[in-house]
């Protein structure tokens, strides 16, 4: 059934006045395609012409006519909205095909009657479009003596408005102040713009400004560019007006609490208590929107709250007190502190970002709560299942991807064939190198790789070290929360000695319950394990993000400026890229008390023995 929609039931002008008619198929529909289609034999609408490449896309109009003469009516008339065969969308073409239907679209809302699906297909032409529109900015000019990395993908990102704050951000009138408004980017606010318009309003705009003067006839440029702006304005609000009724509600605990979902000590405990035992649910699903994942991959709501609960279950089936969903939305949110805060986001492509989060997510997926060791010891079926290798490990991916078999728990249906491979391939790395086991290796690794002379450093070990160093990062967070992790990991330790104690198994180091110094094993954990993590993990990021953030220095970043230190090396402009680190204050502090905790215990337990056993033995020369 083909639904129309009339020009009263679409009055942008009033909010109360929402969209009445459904997309077919139900809520969420305008994110329905065929399930994984395989990869087009050429580029076709809504495709790339080429896979990852940097385009600059620019209107093919620009430069034969004046851009401020929109399309006439008869030139409106002829048009055809199929939209089966349109150029593929990081063309020049595409965009004055986009811009037409755009026009189009308006003068039919403005008149009357449209089809949704007609305005559907055409609405995601055009938001392809737009989303296509890259900066090339390996073509700026480096400083000679700068080490290279290796060729990247400049995309400086906003992150989107999370879904629960979006109804305090629209305003009644907007769409009526936009059509009338003067031709001035200023009063573009940045937060009204779609993040995939601000990628672009950021790098583009901004880079005209850093120029020389501009000269008088360069203003038709500019003003194209505000007109692309609310044109993308313009496609975002009705895109999310069809899709918005089906996003996921937030309870007002939750949204408090997420509120501090970019800060470094983010207390996920809080989270859990807000959102009655699924942060998981919560946190995934604003972390996949708010990197515009949702958007980007067209994962249906319904579908993406399904996998979340069910991974949420997962984490929940053994009931243990440190491997479930909090410890799974605490790295989750501790990997969006790595790439938000840092940076990391503009180096990575949306696919791995999404891979990255969902890693993040089902890393420890229905963990039993013991260890490799003791499945191996104890022959468990998992441990005959992966003969004995990266055990768990192997469980959590297998586990998870078994889940995604399911259509309605499917978020990767949408996924090209080329993209789900490499979206596996990713996730398998990442998860796998979670395993204990290969940490030191993988800090060699880094470690080595970072004293070349111009290190190429592969995406899928940077971000496998990454989410290494956020699982193992508590005892780098803020000392309340560090301190319950531990007292939760030592729980489950004892627990499993307790499961040794049973089998007549020898207990694994820290699992015995009455011999194991806490705060002694803390201090190592510290200063072996977690310090020198963080310190590679630092120095790889402020050396693959150093050349994203020199060429971008007078543009807008996207990186938040107190996040940034920048230490000065040289009178010039010769100064080396710093991210912020919080864990080292933390790490310190931690220490700190364990060291008191550890002299205190000592003291202790000589105390105990000299109960038990009376008074040491004097020396003899004493
Ligand atoms: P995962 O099991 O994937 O969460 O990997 C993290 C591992 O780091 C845990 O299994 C523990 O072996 C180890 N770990 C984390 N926190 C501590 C801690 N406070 N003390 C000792 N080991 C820890
Ligand atoms: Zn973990």
């Amino acid at each position: 059934m083909r639904r129309q929609i009339s020009a009263p039931d679409y009055n942008l002008e009033d909010k109360n006045n929402e969209l009445v008619a459904s997309p077919p198929g139900g809520a969420g529909a305008a994110h329905e395609e065929a399930p994984r289609p395989p990869p087009p034999p050429a580029p076709r609408n809504g495709t790339s012409s080429k896979q990852g490449g940097l385009t600059i896309v620019r209107r093919s109009s620009s430069r034969g006519k004046t851009e401020s003469s929109p399309p006439t009516d008869e030139q409106l008339d002829q048009l055809d909205l199929e939209t089966e065969h349109l150029p593929a969308v990081d063309t020049p073409d595409a965009c004055d095909k986009a811009a037409l239907r755009l026009r189009y679209l308006l003068r039919q809302l403005n008149r009357g009657e449209i089809a949704v699906e007609t305005l559907q297909n055409n609405l995601q032409y055009a938001a392809k479009v737009l989303e296509a529109v890259y900066i090339d900015e390996t073509k700026i000019t480096r400083h000679a003596e700068q080490p290279r990395v290796q060729p990247t993908t400049l995309h400086m990102r906003r992150l989107r408005t999370p879904c629960w704050a979006r109804c305090s951000v629209e305003k009644p009138n907007e769409a009526k102040r936009l059509a009338d408004e003067d031709d001035e980017l200023s009063e573009v606010q940045p937060d009204a713009v779609p993040p995939e318009v601000r990628e672009w309003l950021a790098s583009t705009f901004t880079r005209q400004l850093a120029t020389a003067k501009r000269k008088s006839d360069e203003k038709p440029k500019f003003r194209s560019v505000a007109h692309a702006i609310r044109a993308g304005i313009f496609v975002d609000r009705i895109y999310r007006r069809v899709t918005s009724t089906a996003l996921m509600q937030f309870p007002q605990d939750v949204v408090r609490v997420l509120k501090t979902l970019d800060e470094w000590s983010f207390d996920v405990f809080a989270l859990h208590e807000a959102s009655l035992g699924s942060p998981i649910k919560y946190l995934g699903y604003d972390l996949l929107n708010r990197y515009g994942m949702i958007h980007k991959f067209k994962v249906q709501p319904t579908t993406l709250e399904n996998f979340l609960s069910r991974i949420e279950e997962g984490y929940c089936k053994f009931h243990n007190p440190y491997h479930n969903n909090l410890h799974a939305a605490d790295v989750a949110q501790t990997v969006h502190y790595m790439l938000c805060q840092t940076g990391l986001m503009n180096w990575l492509s949306d696919l791995e970002i999404f891979a990255t989060l969902v890693a993040a997510i089902v890393h420890d997926f229905e963990h039993t709560g013991t260890t490799n060791n003791f499945h191996v010891m104890s022959g468990s079926d998992t441990a005959l299942l992966y003969n004995d290798r990266a055990v768990l490990e192997n469980h959590h991916i297998s586990a998870a991807f078994r889940l995604l078999r399911d259509e309605e728990n499917n978020i990767l249906q949408n996924l090209s064939r080329d993209e789900f491979r490499e979206f596996r391939t990713l996730v398998i790395d990442m998860v796998l190198a979670t395993d204990m086991s290969f940490h030191f290796q993988q800090l060699k690794n880094m470690r080595s790789l970072l004293t070349l002379a111009e290190p190429s450093v592969d995406k899928s070990k940077a971000v496998s070290l990454v989410l290494h160093c956020c699982d193992i990062s508590h005892p780098a967070k803020r000392w309340d929360l560090h301190h319950r992790w531990t007292m939760s990991l030592l729980d489950e330790f004892f627990l499993q000695g307790d499961k040794e104690r049973e089998l007549g198994l020898p207990f694994s180091p820290l699992c015995d319950r009455n011999n194991t110094l806490v705060a002694e094993s803390q201090i190592g954990f510290i200063d072996f394990i977690v310090e020198p993590s963080m310190t590679v993990c630092a120095d790889m990021l402020e050396y693959i993000l150093g050349p994203l953030h020199s060429s971008t220095k007078t543009s807008t970043s996207t990186v938040k400026q107190d996040s940034i230190n920048e230490e000065s090396a040289g009178a010039e402009t010769n100064t080396k890229f710093k991210i912020k680190k919080p864990w080292v204050a933390c790490l310190m502090d931690n220490k700190k008390i364990w060291k008191e905790q550890a002299t205190k215990d000592a003291e202790d337990r000589a105390k105990l023995e000299e109960e038990e056993n009376g008074p040491p033995p004097t020396q003899p020369d004493e």
